[in-house]
């Protein structure tokens, strides 16, 4: 019998025990058609403008994973066919894909923190991809000189090569650092603690998601383009080596 996705227990997430586990084995929760739910995974859903992780559950492929209700990830696969809940399945994520969302993703906040610290700017948006990634800042002037030192700031702290380290903190405590939610008009989670991830002398974000150990690990930030996306808004492609 299938189990409603609306009475779903919590995934365990993997991946915030350790970003860079790449393989796992779990046990099957919920089937419902082409979707899977695990009692524990390293797959990262998409959200918080990161795409969701693909790769291989048992022998089928994993399209896409996405939050579902309660706290659990589920992830949309080709077909479910030998699949059966209660058996274990080991799994695999496209590591080479994977690790450049974490590269990316810690880019950006090295990015965003410079901005707001060298601007003001807050974030408006983000998309994080695997290839090419953008964020949207609200910024009063188009100085594209400007935005490119900003970008070489962030290329001279990588060169310093800092820790990234991720923790929990409670939320009151968390909530009076200042500059701890960079994303305009974003309430972090209703929750007792919240996941913190900082950049050791740059940044310190509350935030989901999956980043590197170390700085040096992005090797490189390449600006690609800079976009003026009306009255205040300013975006910013780059890309990673
Ligand atoms: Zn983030």
């Amino acid at each position: 019998m299938n189990r409603l996705l609306s009475d779903l227990p919590m995934t365990k997430k993997l991946f915030w025990d350790d970003a860079y586990i790449k393989d796992f084995d779990a046990k099957i929760i919920s089937i419902d058609g082409n979707q899977l739910v695990l009692d524990q995974t390293a797959f990262h859903p998409r959200g918080g403008g990161l795409v969701g992780d693909i790769g291989i559950l048992g022998d089928g492929k994993v399209l896409d994973t996405v939050k579902g209700p309660d706290d659990s990830i589920i992830h949309l696969v080709e077909s479910a066919a030998g699949l059966s809940i209660g058996s274990s399945v080991h799994g695999n994520i496209d590591w080479d894909r994977r690790y450049r969302i974490m590269r990316m993703h810690t880019s950006a906040h090295l990015l965003s923190a410079i901005f707001n610290k060298e601007t003001g700017a807050l974030i408006t948006g983000n998309q994080i991809e695997p290839d090419k990634s953008r964020i949207d800042f609200s910024l009063e002037n188009f100085d594209r000189e400007k935005m490119l030192l900003h970008c070489k700031q962030a290329n001279e702290a990588i060169a310093k090569n800092p820790s990234v380290k991720t923790y929990f903190m409670k939320r009151e405590e968390a909530l009076q650092i200042p500059g701890i939610v960079k994303l305009a008009a974003a309430a972090p989670p209703d929750v007792k603690e919240l996941r913190i991830v900082e950049i050791e002398g740059y940044d310190i974000q509350a935030d989901g998601g999956v980043h590197v150990k170390s700085l040096g690990e992005i090797t490189k930030i390449d600006p690609l383009k800079f976009e003026n996306k009306g009255k205040s808004n300013r975006r910013l492609y780059f890309t990673i080596p």
